[in-house]
């Protein structure tokens, strides 16, 4: 296992519990090889919608934004990674999927966004960031301010990786009985979802296992039934867990031929 202490690694994501479905393996397996790694999460997700009914009071009496801060900070704990959040607690808002959005929403002020994330990149000085692409993964808006504000704030040599949720990964690790009380996603949700991924970052079993308490630590946002393999949302739509997670190159990456992992991502970092 290669000592990976003298890499810093930022990722910059929109809403807590993006950066544990997205990268939270990643981020475990580089801070157990000993990355300096710091997770930049733009809202507190004050739109999500919660499951289940035990915390269903959090959306009705405004309290869901200062829970997922919590939520976060536990997440990050589990990883073993440091957390901030863009701006200080609370300073931009969720969007929401649609409709007229908040006027302190990410998406009515993603130059100021820019501006803060380009404070962050330059306090920390990261080897590579970790962010989405231009879809933000799924068209969340609130995800494609995110892209455009990181790379609208790094400097052109700035290794940026983007990522993606594998589209062959996800429909294998379907092809099973779905858990009650959850359905099968359809072709369409998956395509929406999903990429084809050029660099699959497979994770050991510590940095799973950092992941799946990290799952645990969002309970308003991620259901986990770990026996069965699979998690949902609040959609109820059954997603496998996977023993990879996947990336695309951003910005200043070289996908160097025969690596992948931390190996490919830091691939002729000085
Ligand atoms: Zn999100």
């Amino acid at each position: 296992m290669e000592d990976l202490s003298r890499f810093r690694v930022l990722a910059v994501h929109a809403h807590p519990d993006d950066e544990v479905l997205f990268t939270g393996g990643t981020l475990a397996d580089m801070a157990h090889r000993g990355a300096q790694v710091r997770v930049v999460t733009a809202t507190l997700g004050e739109e999500g919608e919660v499951i289940g009914s035990a915390l269903q009071g959090l959306v009705a009496s405004g309290l869901l934004g200062g829970y997922r801060a919590r939520e976060l900070a536990d997440a990050a704990a589990a990883l073993g990674v440091e957390s901030r959040l863009l701006g200080g607690l609370g300073c931009f808002r969720d969007s929401g999927m649609a409709g007229p959005a908040h006027p302190r929403a990410l998406v009515n002020r993603v130059e100021e966004a820019t501006a803060a994330i380009a404070r962050e990149v330059a306090d920390f000085a990261p080897h590579i960031v970790l962010t989405y692409g231009p879809d933000g993964g799924y068209g969340h808006r609130d995800h494609i301010a995110v892209h455009r504000a990181v790379h609208a704030a790094v400097p052109a040599q700035q290794r940026v990786w983007w990522a993606v949720f594998d589209r062959e990964s996800n429909y294998a690790g379907l092809e099973r009985e779905i858990p009650q009380p959850w359905s099968r996603p359809s072709t369409q949700y998956l395509d929406n979802f999903t990429n084809v991924a050029q660099v699959r970052y497979a994770l050991p079993p510590a940095a799973l296992t950092a992941k799946l308490a990290a799952m645990k630590a969002h309970p308003t946002q991620i259901w986990l039934q770990e026996e069965q393999g699979a998690y949902a949302l609040s959609n109820k739509l059954a997603m496998p867990v996977l023993d990879a997670e996947f990336y695309q190159p951003g910005q200043a990456c070289t996908l160097e031929p025969g690596l992948s992992g931390a190996e490919l991502l830091l691939a002729g970092v000085e």
